[in-house]
């Protein structure tokens, strides 16, 4: 089965192509050009609306009022949510919880990646966390990273546990992310007190991604860099970023694409509201309460994720004079090279996926083809 795309504004971060084609063939990407297209199966005009490629999320909780942490009903339920707003491709996040429920969720999530070519893997985002920057993770169920029980979540992911947050200045952190790094997992420094040092530290062990720059973590101080300090000077390194205009204050964000350029992976954090609205909602064993789309623990606590679709950071992106090519970037190419499939996620190219987003000229999201099928 082919499906032609014509008349595109094929925009990817290699660039922007008015009058473009696109040809789908199954769950690849057959051909790209301008001029005359090719036959194909099925055609559709797109009369010169945008053309990105489907946004790759690594950090989100759920959505359309499903949290992840209950189970693959509710993940697949969460995830037809994000994929009518362009996320194409997901990383599942847990928030910390007692092992041996998180070993039954990452078993779950090895079921649905199964069947679920979109669906990339587990995040464990606790329980290896620093208890002074829980956030919205229960403290209760915060441990060091020992050895024996990060080899119990490899073996109930069944390897398809595809991030895990570490506070760096934990006892055994180093360790860990070595045993991770051997297991093909991508760690991230998060929820830490760490000095610049000691995330230095994390990522000379391996470490690759900085989880949600800027929250549930120091500041960057000028005497005092900190983990954004030691994210920023690395290149290997990815900077999550949560755009809504609550995580970060736009200035700061800015400053950061400015810092990092080609880093900056724009993540939802999405928690059950997302693609809902306001109300009462759960994340993990925490009551979330969302007044104005701001997700936070209790009326006056701190954030609890958010309320983020991909397509609604990328208009925050473009509002914050950031150019088309490096929004979409930091949506798709960036967040690919994260997770090391850079050469299948995140461009509009032969041999690429065949994840593609359509979007009007004021960024909103007209159809979505994920895995070569259309969702949207
Ligand atoms: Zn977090």
């Amino acid at each position: 089965m082919t499906t032609l795309l014509t008349n595109a504004r094929r925009l990817d971060a290699d660039g922007e192509v008015d009058g473009s084609w696109v040809l789908l063939d199954g769950a690849t990407i057959a051909a790209v050009g301008t001029g005359e297209p090719p036959a194909a199966d099925e055609a559709f005009d797109l009369e010169g609306a945008w053309l990105t490629p489907g946004f790759v999320d690594l950090h989100a909780h759920g959505g359309g009022g499903h949290a992840y942490d209950d189970g693959p009903d509710s993940i697949r339920a969460a995830l037809a949510v994000h994929r009518a707003h362009g996320t194409t491709r997901s990383v599942i996040s847990l928030v910390a919880a007692p092992l041996d429920a998180l070993e039954t969720s990452l078993d779950g999530i090895a079921d649905v990646v199964a069947d679920d070519p979109t669906v990339l893997g587990a995040h464990l985002e606790g329980p290896f966390l620093a208890a002074s920057r829980c956030g919205a993770h229960d403290p209760a169920y915060l441990r060091d990273p020992a050895v024996d029980d990060v080899r119990r979540l490899l073996d109930a992911a069944r390897g398809t546990l595809r991030l895990v947050t570490i506070a760096p200045e934990l006892p055994g952190a180093l360790k860990a992310i070595q045993l991770l790094r051997a297991a093909g997992v991508t760690v991230a420094v998060g929820h830490t007190e760490a000095d610049q040092e000691r995330a230095m530290d994390a990522f000379d062990a391996g470490a690759r991604v900085l989880t949600h720059a800027f929250n549930a973590m120091p500041g960057l101080h000028h005497r005092n860099p900190g983990p954004l300090g030691a994210a920023i000077s690395d290149h290997l390194v990815t900077l999550e970023l949560v755009l809504d205009g609550h995580h970060v204050h736009p200035a700061m964000a800015g400053l950061l694409f400015a810092a990092a350029p080609g880093r900056i992976a724009l993540v939802t954090d999405a928690m059950a509201a997302a693609g809902v609205g306001d109300g009462a909602y759960r994340l993990g064993a925490l009551d979330v309460v969302v007044r104005d789309g701001r997700a936070t623990l209790g009326p006056d606590g701190p954030l609890a994720g958010s309320t983020l679709t991909q397509d609604a950071a990328l208009r925050f992106a473009i509002g914050m004079d950031l150019t088309p090519i490096e929004a979409i970037t930091a949506l798709t190419a960036t967040p690919a090279r994260a997770l090391g499939l850079h050469d299948r996620l995140g461009r509009i190219q032969p041999g690429f996926a065949a994840d593609v987003v359509v979007l009007d000229r004021d960024w909103t999201v007209r159809h979505v083809w994920a895995d070569g099928r259309r969702v949207s």
